[in-house]
């Protein structure tokens, strides 16, 4: 008899986070969070709101990596405090980025997963002291990386000892203007067979707009997607970064309904 025809990668790897395991077989995990921490009262309106509709995870720039150097550059260890006493309160785990290898320890002491942007991918320096940390990584893929690229700075974080890497799939950059990045719907498919590790998708820097944001996720979870990591803000219009690209917090239990159907026809409901 043929194998399926829909691919199941080989390997049971599941990286956990904070009590919660993302990986093969296990439900569809949802990290939900703001682009970036503008203060308590929006990162804890935000953290109350996913958590209610069912996101396990929360998610927060501190340190963020912006494009322009006239932007919002977040509010570093403010920002941190801010995620870790939320998280608590929830009893939840935070995943925040460091941008530079002497920023990991900080960053170590108050998250509970490290995530590499998409902008760093290939800096040894940051893999290599991310990796030592000894905590779990989210490594995002580059801009303008291909998926042999980014299996190769997943294999150097093992190659220094860290195991614990889940790959996100956020888009990258091509020739279509219309949206902020073009998402690779197979290369979630192809990390997870050839990476041997969780893939999470990213639909919010995967498009840049909030009205694809759910349907593009959508598609992820049917390839396979072990987890969504987006943007969600109480008032995208007010919001320092990515408000173009960020759920309004009030509307994310519609979300989660429809990722729930999509999760459930595929046989990984939450
Ligand atoms: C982010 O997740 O906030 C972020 C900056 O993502 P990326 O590195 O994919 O641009
Ligand atoms: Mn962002």
């Amino acid at each position: 008899m043929s194998a399926s025809v829909i691919p199941t990668p080989q390997d049971d790897v599941t990286v956990e986070v904070a009590g919660v395991r993302i990986g093969a077989r296990h439900p569809v995990r949802i990290i939900a969070g703001p682009c970036s921490v503008e203060g308590p009262e929006q990162f804890l309106e935000t953290a109350i709101a996913v958590q209610r509709a069912g996101a396990v995870l929360l998610r927060g720039g501190a340190f963020k990596p912006r494009t322009s150097p006239y932007s919002f550059q977040g509010l570093g260890l403010e920002g941190l405090r801010i995620m870790r006493q939320v998280a608590d309160r929830l009893g939840m785990g935070v995943i925040t980025e460091a941008m530079s290898a002497e920023d990991v320890p900080l960053v170590a002491t108050w998250a509970d997963m490290i995530q590499i942007g998409a902008r760093n991918m290939q800096n040894a320096a940051l893999l290599r002291a991310a990796a030592a940390a000894g905590m779990p990584i989210l490594l995002k893929r580059g801009i303008t990386a291909t998926v042999d690229e980014v299996l190769a700075a997943a294999d150097a974080i093992r190659g220094w000892g860290n195991d614990r890497v889940v790959l996100c799939e956020r888009g990258s950059r091509t020739f279509e203007p219309s949206t902020r990045n073009s998402l690779d719907i197979a290369a979630i498919p192809d990390m997870q067979l050839r990476g041997g590790l969780p893939v999470i998708v990213d639909p919010s820097h995967g498009t840049g707009r909030s009205d694809l944001v759910t349907p593009v996720a959508l598609a992820g979870v049917a390839a396979g997607a072990d987890g969504v990591m987006l943007e969600v803000h109480p008032n995208p219009a007010t919001a320092l970064s990515d408000g173009a690209q960020s759920l309004e917090a009030g509307r994310f239990g519609e979300f989660m309904r429809a990722l729930d159907r999509v999760a459930a026809a595929i046989g990984r409901a939450a």
